[in-house]
């Protein structure tokens, strides 16, 4: 799958487009999803430029996984959720919405339906709210 240079997360990545960031290292990014299907829906990413799962470089996965499993630990802490919900999408019929590679950290909560995929935006302070608790939960995990 060929890469967009303009998608969404391209431009959060070059600073075009503003985030709730949570973490970034040289090889990857992290920020909330805007349109989250719970408290604390997180995306991660790697700075290489991939659509899709498959055009990732073995390094770049690596790298992308190891801030999943650190940020997953920490929006699970910051949230209190009991369980979490890793996901990943690759391609449009598969529902992929944004064609730079991410994987979901979505907490699931007892008796909670999960919101629509991409569907309704969150109020800005719920989200700023929710940011500076993951931020502290990571700084806490070391
Ligand atoms: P996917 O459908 O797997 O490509 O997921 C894309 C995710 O990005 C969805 O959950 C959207 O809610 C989320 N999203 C889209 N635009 C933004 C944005 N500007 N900032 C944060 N999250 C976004």
């Amino acid at each position: 799958m060929s890469y967009d240079n303009n998608n969404v997360f391209a431009r959060i990545l070059r600073g075009e487009l503003p985030c709730q960031k949570l973490y970034e290292d040289d090889a990857t990014f992290a920020f909330l999803d805007i349109m989250p299907q719970s408290d604390g829906h997180s995306l991660v990413l790697p700075k290489e430029p991939a659509a899709v799962l498959a055009d990732l470089s073995p390094a770049a996965l690596q790298a992308t996984m190891l801030t999943t499993q650190k940020l997953a630990r920490a929006v699970q802490q910051a949230t209190g959720a009991p369980g979490l919900r890793i996901a990943q999408f690759n391609g449009a019929v598969a529902g992929q919405t944004v064609p730079h590679v991410h994987f979901h950290i979505i907490p699931c909560y007892p008796q909670q339906e999960l919101r629509a995929h991409a569907r309704e935006s969150a109020d800005p302070a719920a989200l700023a709210a929710m940011r500076e608790k993951v931020v502290a939960a990571l700084a806490a995990l070391g």
